[in-house]
């Protein structure tokens, strides 16, 4: 059966689940005065670090920034340099993790569309392979068929 929370809990829940950080290797959460205020972009230009056992928290550029400029972190577990989500991934997970929906620089610069058959199974696999991480052989052999069956060139890249 479930409860609902009094406002001011499920208030707080909310700011927490939406800005907080997990640090301590992912067992604790927590908001900080700063960095809890980075913003989201898909091509960030900082990313936040957290060392378990340490207790430190970090916030550090990927890229010079002069003064001014917005600092701005991908919110996304799997985003960052790589970049190989599509925009309709990267759009879907913000909405499922963070229930909001923002087009950063990135995602404006991108043609929206619906995912296309090979793009819903690139997703898939990368889920698949992210979910075997724990698994040395497994991951090994996924991450191998994947590289041999995904011809990921440039001209590829606008197509996913
Ligand atoms: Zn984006």
């Amino acid at each position: 059966m479930m409860h609902e929370l009094p406002f001011q809990v499920d208030r707080f829940r909310r700011i927490l689940s939406v800005n907080g950080h997990s640090y301590d290797g992912g067992k604790k959460i927590a908001l900080f005065e700063h960095i809890s205020i980075a913003q989201h972009a898909c091509d960030s230009n900082a990313q936040y670090s957290s060392i378990a056992g340490l207790g430190v928290s970090r916030l550090f550029a990927l890229q010079d920034l002069s003064a001014g400029d917005s600092v701005k972190i991908c919110y996304l577990p799997r985003c960052g340099p790589l970049r190989v989500w599509p925009r309709w991934a990267r759009q879907n997970e913000l909405n499922t993790q963070f229930h909001f929906c923002f087009m950063c620089d990135l995602c404006n610069s991108q043609e929206s569309h619906n995912p296309s058959r090979r793009s819903m199974e690139f997703s898939q696999a990368l889920q698949a392979l992210d979910d075997a991480w724990g698994d040395k052989e497994a991951f090994l052999s996924m991450a191998e068929e994947l590289i041999r069956t995904t011809a990921f060139t440039t001209s590829s890249r606008r197509t996913i």
